[in-house]
């Protein structure tokens, strides 16, 4: 086999290139689809419907650059040039909204023409006089905590009432002596040692977050989170051993790039490129696929070593192979491989040091704790032209609470059943959302043996078994023991494992990374614990998709019922993430305090 150097080029022109890659669906729907292997799969909790289309871009976030071609003629032709367009912004709206605008037209570096969140503050008040109010908010996870802790910035008197005995909702951080009870009674108590942690919920948060500046303004440290990882492994089950993600990225980009450098040598493409543009292309995929100039893939350095290149004149042992073509094609290698080309999932990506629960505490802290009632259980909502009145259940007797606003966080599909006044639209647009089910297991072992022996640190092993995927940890690097994620499933595979006594599920998960890592998957396990979302009491979920045929039950619940508003990630164009969370939170606070300032 020959092997070739490669250069560093390459890998910065393969990230700009998946930079350049159009938004994706949802994260979930792309892991859903990576999960099983298949086609984007309905959760089978509820009866199958359409294929959803991506999700719609905001208004305010349209490309201008792929406006209809009749308009932008136009605007060239003098309508209403780019330059008359900026001035006007300039004057009308200043300096941040010119480079806003600037930003969305491509000329200044700006993300988003969005402009920056103004948290309510108690000054707003000073200036208008008016005196703040008192909101009951259902549901202590990230929204609830975060509409909180902005109202009580601006001197709100805010009260969450929170039916679980900890706040954070589904940023659940699982630690030793954590005592779950999932909705078919299975109780386990978390046997991990001192400083061992699961992140049940979210684990990784993407750079471009609202998450992060959460983070940095709550003074919860971050680390690094390994999303994507060369020399993790891809298992599919009717391919036999593993292969390294640095192996079977090499053999597809060397094969792909084989092909479509023979097919533009053989004229293939004449139809669509100049000359210069053949020569360009050529030219790339003899470094992208470092198929050489005789365009031929024979495999690389990048496949990776059996004995890496040592002192001396060690050049190490290549592994062997690539296999052929058509073998590399078969093992179905490469339906792991855009994974990390998401915007969303995309290195580099951060956890929070310590476990994702740290931002929830962090936000209880800032909110106070005597503004939380945890155990709470809301069963009843009120609303009348004056105030709303919010019966709920907490140490075994029902109390009321009477507010001047409600804002209603909890996951659609729960909220549906509880009984209020705020007409029949609101209850059949909150069950029009669709929950979907999720699992992940955290298995602590006594040593960290896919550090020290396959010298994998972080990252994920994707595989077409059930379990979907094992995660190696982020952190404590050479620690004497650690936790893997043992599955992150979805759909069918979620149910499936969510359906067995806990011990059973550990023992499935276990068999099948056996396949993968061997003996000592099962021989150096410590102690394991399981969360089935959709079997979680008060979420019953992992997360709820708005029905995407008809968004007339999504915009209804973006606007408040009276005075009862609704917040979560499930009413965000970032389901399933944080940021969602609190970006929809913030939304409705803004919303609140602007009516509040105005009434
Ligand atoms: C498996 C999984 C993986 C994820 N991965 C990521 C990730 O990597 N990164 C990321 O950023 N996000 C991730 N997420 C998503 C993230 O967890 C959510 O987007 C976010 O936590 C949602 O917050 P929320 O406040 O909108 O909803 P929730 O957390 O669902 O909060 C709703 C709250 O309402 C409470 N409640 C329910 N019923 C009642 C009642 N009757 N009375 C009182 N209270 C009630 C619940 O107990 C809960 O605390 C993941 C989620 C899951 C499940």
């Amino acid at each position: 086999m020959a092997h070739r150097d490669h250069t560093r080029l390459h890998q910065v022109e393969a990230v700009e290139w998946s930079a350049r890659n159009p938004a994706d669906f949802a994260m979930n729907r792309r892991l859903a689809r990576i999960e099983t292997g298949s086609s984007v799969r309905r959760p089978s909790l509820l009866p199958p419907r359409a294929i959803p289309p991506p999700v719609t871009k905001p208004q305010h976030l349209i490309d201008v650059n792929v406006m209809p071609r009749r308009k932008a003629q136009a605007m060239s032709n003098g309508e209403l040039t780019r330059r008359r367009f900026l001035t006007s912004v300039g004057v009308s709206g200043g300096a941040g909204a010119l480079f806003a605008t600037m930003g969305a037209l491509g000329h200044a570096p700006t993300p988003t023409a969005t402009p920056d969140f103004q948290a309510p503050q108690r000054a707003d008040f000073h200036l208008t006089g008016r005196g703040t109010r008192k909101v009951v908010i259902l549901g202590g996870g990230i929204a609830g905590l975060t509409a909180a802790y902005e109202l009580g910035k601006a001197g709100y008197d805010c009260t969450i009432l929170e039916a679980r005995d900890v706040t954070g909702g589904r940023n659940l951080t699982i630690r030793g002596g954590r005592v779950e009870t999932d909705l078919d009674g299975h109780t386990q108590r978390a046997g991990f040692s001192s400083g061992t942690y699961l992140n049940a919920g979210p684990a990784r948060i993407a750079q471009w977050m609202v998450t992060l500046d959460y983070c940095r303004e709550l003074g919860v440290p971050i680390e690094p989170f390994v999303n994507a990882n060369a020399d993790t492994l891809i298992y599919n089950e009717a391919g036999g051993s593993p292969v390294r993600f640095r192996t079977a990225k090499a053999d597809l980009y060397g094969y792909v790039s084989e092909l479509l450098a023979k097919a533009t040598d053989q004229g293939a493409l004449d139809s669509v490129l100049t000359d210069e543009d053949k020569a360009r292309l050529l030219s790339f995929l003899e470094d992208f696929g470092d198929i050489g100039s005789e365009h031929e893939y024979v495999g690389s350095t990048r496949r990776g070593f059996a004995s890496y290149p040592g002192a001396g004149e060690d050049h190490g042992t290549p592994l062997p192979g690539p296999p052929s073509l058509s073998d590399v094609f078969a093992s179905q290698v490469g339906r792991y491989i855009s994974f990390e080309f998401g915007y969303d999932q995309a290195m580099m990506m951060f956890q929070p040091v310590g476990g994702m629960d740290r931002i929830a505490a962090a936000l209880t802290t800032k909110v106070g704790r005597q503004r939380v009632r945890l155990g709470a259980q809301v069963l009843k909502v009120n609303g009348r032209a004056s105030d709303v009145t919010v019966i709920y259940r907490q140490g075994g007797r029902e109390h009321s609470i009477t507010a001047d606003f409600c804002i209603a966080t909890l996951p659609p599909n729960l909220m549906a059943r509880i009984p209020h006044n705020l007409g029949p639209d609101i209850t059949s647009a909150l069950t029009a959302f669709f929950p979907f089910a999720a699992g992940k297991i955290g298995l602590e072992y006594r040593s960290r043996w896919w550090e020290n022996d396959l010298r994998i640190y972080g990252g994920s092993t994707q595989t077409d078994l059930d379990i979907g995927q094992i995660w190696y940890p982020s952190h404590d690097f050479h620690a004497p023991r650690g936790l893997l994620v043992g599955y992150y499933n979805f759909a069918d595979a979620a149910e499936a494992y969510g359906a067995l006594p806990p011990a059973e599920r550990t023992a499935r998960a276990v068999a099948q990374g056996v396949k993968i890592h061997g003996d000592r998957y099962r021989t150096e396990l410590a102690s394991a614990f399981s969360v089935a979302w959709h079997r979680t009491p008060h979420l019953e979920a992992a997360w709820n998709y708005a029905p995407w045929e008809d968004s007339t039950a999504f915009r209804l619940l973006l606007k408040p019922a009276g005075r009862v508003y609704f917040a979560g990630d499930w009413l965000s164009q970032a389901v399933a993430w944080q940021h969602g969370a609190l970006l929809s939170a913030r939304a409705v606070v803004t919303a609140l305090h602007q009516r509040v300032l105005t009434s």
